[in-house]
This record gives C-alpha cells, structure tokens and sequence, in this order.
C-alpha cells in the first residue's frame, strides 16, 4: 500500500478528525489545504517558498499535464516531482472535472470521452485506462479514479447515469493502475444533491476498496448551505481508517465545516486566482487592495500574519504595485493568500487536538465576516 491514514483523534466538540496520511514523499497533518500547482507550478511561487509557508502537499492537473508538456515528457523528465523540483506528495487529478467543463467541445460514452483540447482544437479521447496510464507517468503519490463531475443542477436521472458511469470507470481505473506501492488511487463519490444518489455512489466505491476516497461535484455553483448538508450525509457513509478529500473546496469558512463534517483533505485554486485579481484573504474578511481606502495604509495586509509579505510590505506599497501592474504585487498577495489558509488549517489542527474547533469557528467567523460583507 502507498499510503496509510492513522486517526490520531476526533474533536470532542465538533467530530473532526486530526490524523497523519504517510505517502511515498513523506507526512502530511491533517485536515490540509492543498494549493493548487494546475501547470506543475504553484502559479508565482518557487518550491522553496512552498516549503517556507509549510505546504505540505500540492495538487497538479492530469488534463493541463497531458495536453502540455504531455506525459511522456512528464515520465522522461523522471517525474512530476523531479521536473518541477518538488520532493513533498504530489496529488494529481483525474482530468474529468476540466474534460467535463468544455461543454460542447466533449461527447461522453460508455468507452470514455472525446474532446478538443482547449489549447489547438486537436481532438483526444480520454478513457480511465488512459487516464492512469497518464496519472502512472507523472508519478504523484495520490491519483484520482476517472469520474464524471455533472453539473448543477441536474435531473435526479442524468445523475444516476452518470455517477453510476462512473464507478465503471472506477472499476476500469482500479484494473488499470498498477503501481499500487508507489501511488494510492482514490474513489471518487458523486451524486449530486440527491442523498440516495450519493448513498449509492459511496456504497459501490466502499465495496471497491480503494486507498481513500474523494468527495466530488460539489462547490459547483450550489448554495453553500447545500454543500454542507450533502457532506453531512455523505462522509459518515465513508471509512474511518482511510483519508477523505473534499475537491475544489478553499474558501476559509468551507475549509472548517468541511473539517467538522470529517473532511481530511482540501484543494482549491482560489488563494492565488484571487490574489492575482488583487485580493487577500484575511483574518478580518478580504481585503480588496485596490481599493482607494488602503492607498495611504502604512499597515500590513493582515496584522495578524506572520507570511512573508506582511512581514514586510505595507497594503499601500501592494495597492501601488497592483495598480501599475507589476509581477510582485500577484506573488506576495499570492504568498499571503496560500500562508493564510496553510495557517488556518494548523490553528483547525490545533483546536480538534484541544477539542475546541467548535469555539475556534465561532471566534473565527466573527472577526472574519465582523468587517465585510458575507461572502467567500
Ligand atoms: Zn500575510
């Protein structure tokens, strides 16, 4: 086996687990925050900066990798830890959430899905025995089963189809991976909003037996509250010994109900796509740095972070280099945004250790959303 799941406890106050996940590449603490590395880099973060901020583990994208640079170079390379330097687990994707998103640019059937990439209009068919020929080749320590994400909303019907698709395919995936010493392939639950859809999709993947287990079609446009009862219902259907992981989730305040729900594991492009946009993730809610209020403001972005760009940049220094459009202003707010939920998820950590997550929500949302308005 690849990986090992140990429950170290479960938070008296909340039923979150803390627990350690041994992979190839080393430890990880959890409940985790993954950042998001879509083209094999962190987007303005260097390997090193990564390990200054303590990441314990990045994501990368089977759908970008393999149309570009293509797996074959990814393998020739040694690696996907090799080829972008970075010595720490590695999870990577199935594809299937990017593959669905294009619409009329793919046609799904039982064998797999052809598209056209998004890149040069070429054509390409993906099927789950491609898929973990292409997860093999790069290499990562985690690999996702080929799934279907379907959209929301969608018809009880559509839904049954596809989320019973996909555990055909995940049979396929299962048959097809053989590298199960080096990499540990996950399940991946869908079934939309329908509790007897996901009850179903989790009962067939259990009985497969995978490594760990993903929580897939959510966070896709659904209200949160919604999100949130789905995970009530569908992570008690999974094991205890074996780590869950909740996709496409990064938001502060999905980050902790998704951990008091028994969520292990996190992803989420948001801290460095907003940060881009201009925007850090604070203790006191967002800071949208553009804004004409901080261009006198000599304070950091956060005043209670300890990351690198507050230690020693001012909001009114990022607000000017955001405005005149230069490259620092996206990798420091790209820096504090990534700190900033690598940061949360160690005070979550350190409040299921002390049975107290619950008041750590309470005292978290307060000053989150005390000064701006309810949102991400
Ligand atoms: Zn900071």
């Amino acid at each position: 086996m690849a990986i090992r799941y140990e429950l170290i406890k479960e938070c008296k106050q909340t039923g979150a687990r803390l627990g350690r996940l041994h992979t190839p590449h080393g430890v990880i603490e959890t409940p985790i925050f993954m950042p998001v590395g879509t083209q094999a880099t962190v987007k303005a973060m260097t390997p090193e900066e990564l390990k200054e901020m303590n990441a314990q583990i990045i994501l990368s994208n089977t759908y970008h990798l393999y149309l570009r640079p293509g797996h074959d170079l990814v393998r020739a390379a040694g690696g996907l830890h090799k080829f972008m330097n970075w010595d720490r687990p590695i999870l990577t994707d199935s594809g299937g959430f990017q593959v669905f998103s294009l619409g009329d640019l793919r046609k799904i059937t039982e064998e797999g899905v052809e598209f056209q990439s998004h890149i040069d209009g070429s054509k390409h068919f993906l099927t789950p025995e491609k898929v973990m020929e292409i997860e093999t080749a790069l290499g990562a320590d985690i690999i996702m089963a080929f799934d279907e994400c379907a959209p929301f909303p969608a018809e009880w019907q559509y839904v049954k189809d596809s989320l019973e698709r996909t555990t055909r395919w995940a049979v396929r995936c299962k048959a097809a991976h053989t590298n199960t010493d080096n990499q540990a392939l996950f399940g991946i639950v869908q079934g939309g909003m329908y509790r007897d859809l996901r009850e179903q999709s989790a009962k067939e993947l259990v009985a497969l037996d995978f490594p760990g287990y993903s929580i897939g079609g959510l966070s896709v446009g659904e209200p949160k509250e919604l999100m949130y009862e789905v995970l009530d219902y569908t992570t008690p259907l999974l094991p205890k010994n074996k780590p869950r992981y909740l996709m496409g989730v990064g938001s502060p305040d999905a980050l902790i109900e998704g951990s008091i729900r028994g969520i292990d594991m996190f992803d989420c492009v948001l801290p460095t796509r907003i940060a881009r946009n201009g925007t850090a993730m604070t203790s006191q809610g967002k800071v949208i740095i553009k804004n004409a209020k901080y261009t006198r403001d000599f304070t950091p972005l956060d005043p209670e972070c300890d990351c690198y760009a507050c230690k020693h940049y001012t909001r009114a220094y990022i607000r000017h280099l955001y405005k005149a459009d230069e490259i620092l202003s996206s990798r420091l707010l790209s820096t504090h945004n990534l700190h900033f939920l690598i940061n949360l998820m160690k005070q979550v950590r350190e409040a299921i250790m002390e049975d107290r997550l619950g008041d750590f929500r309470n005292a978290f949302f307060a000053k989150y959303y005390g000064e701006t308005s309810k949102e991400d």
